[in-house]
């Protein structure tokens, strides 16, 4: 019989201690007790008689303590192919996603659905997660009907584990496969009912392009259906003014939004509105911070069409974005902590159901982000209590 391989953990107990704790509400300077992948104990101060237990005590004086990032919109095996087999976008590493604060996300595959499969992207959110970064998928691309792995989007959120949701699904775009409302309606519905014979969120990732029906068609939906705001999750609203400020008038009416964190000089010269700065705008027209979440869209490409289409550069998404969107709300935009910390961690959990995730409470995951304080620099990150960073 062969012997099971037993993982030897050194530190059974972590105590991380003296750190300024945004949980994501502030809580002050308190210690933290980590043990089995899971945060034990919040508290002032915590001291243990460990007889015969190994117990690490991390000095985080001066330092901010927050729920790791969770990013709901990650291209993990790649996206892209927009100027042909050569521009296809690597996957994502390890490394980069550590240095974006991450330590949840959840993968999609994007514009191609033909050389990149949902049996790629399962497994490599598998590996991502054996590897530390807890990732679930959504099943489809960018087209409808979507390529599910069973053949249904409602079995595919109920039998297949990682799978969350369904997307992203493209509107207004001109690669979109243009549904009609009708079917956007039967999609939304597919994804409803297996999330909620699953207890997973069953949610509609929603890729809004450049077109100028801009969410004409989300707002239509729902008029013309019993589908509520939660059901959907538009995303890339802050990529021009007129997009944005249609989203805005989405959210008073109850709906969620999210802005992309990855973008380019350029982007932003031709009208695209940083994410933090979106964030700002959000929050000063009154819209509660819960109904707002900032993605990455990391390895996905961020091509460059001119008026007619044609394809004229390419680069990829970055997770590290999540990371400099956050500097940017909180140093530049005085968005205050406790918001920044809900739109990048508690709330995109909430969104997607995600179990255990997005809070510094017990009970919950031990994904813990340490910044510097004045500059916001990454200093440690550990990952259901497996330091990822230091
Ligand atoms: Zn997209």
């Amino acid at each position: 019989m062969s012997k099971r391989p037993q993982e030897i953990k050194m530190d059974q107990l972590i105590i991380i201690s003296g750190a300024e704790v945004y949980s994501p509400e502030k809580c002050g300077k308190k210690d933290i007790l980590v043990g089995g992948g899971k945060i034990l104990a919040v508290d002032d101060e915590i001291r243990l008689n460990g007889d015969g237990v190994y117990i690490k005590r991390i000095d985080a004086d001066g330092l901010l303590c927050l729920p790791g990032f969770v990013d709901s919109h990650v291209h993990i095996c790649g996206g892209g192919g927009e100027g042909g087999f050569a521009s296809r976008t690597p996957e994502i590493q390890l490394s980069s996603i550590i240095e974006g604060g991450i330590t949840s996300q959840v993968g999609v595959l994007g514009t191609d659905g033909t050389t990149r499969t949902m049996s790629n992207l399962i497994a490599k959110a598998r590996g991502l997660t054996e590897e530390g970064i807890d990732t679930w998928v959504l099943t489809g691309s960018y087209q409808f009907p979507p390529r599910t792995v069973t053949g249904s989007v409602t079995d595919d959120i109920i039998l297949i584990q990682p799978v969350v949701g369904t997307g992203e699904i493209a509107l207004s775009d001109h690669r979109s496969s243009h549904p009609s409302l009708e079917e956007l309606i039967r999609l939304v519905s597919d994804a409803r009912l297996g999330g909620m014979l699953s207890g997973k969120a069953g949610i509609v990732d929603i890729h809004l392009g450049d077109g100028s029906d801009g969410m004409k068609l989300l707002r239509e939906l729902i008029e013309n259906s019993d589908l509520p705001y939660s059901q959907l999750q538009p995303t890339h609203t802050n990529r021009n003014l007129q997009l944005f400020e249609e989203a805005v008038e989405y959210a008073k009416n109850g709906g969620y939004v999210d802005f992309t964190t990855s973008t380019t000089a350029l982007f932003i010269e031709e009208g695209e509105i940083p994410a933090a700065e979106a964030l700002k705008r959000m929050l000063e027209s009154g819209i509660p911070v819960e109904q707002v979440t900032f993605s990455t869209d990391a390895q996905g490409s961020l091509p460059q069409f001119d008026k007619e289409g044609n394809l004229m550069g390419l680069t990829t998404g970055k997770s590290s974005s999540l990371l400099e969107a956050f500097r940017e709300a909180v140093l530049d935009m005085d968005v205050p902590l406790e918001e920044a910390v809900r739109t990048l961690s508690t709330n995109p959990a909430d969104r997607f159901l995600l179990p255990s995730k997005g809070r510094i409470e017990p009970g919950f995951d031990a994904d813990i982000l340490l910044l510097d304080k004045d500059k916001l620099q990454l200093h440690s990150l550990y990952a259901k209590g497996e330091c990822m960073a230091a």
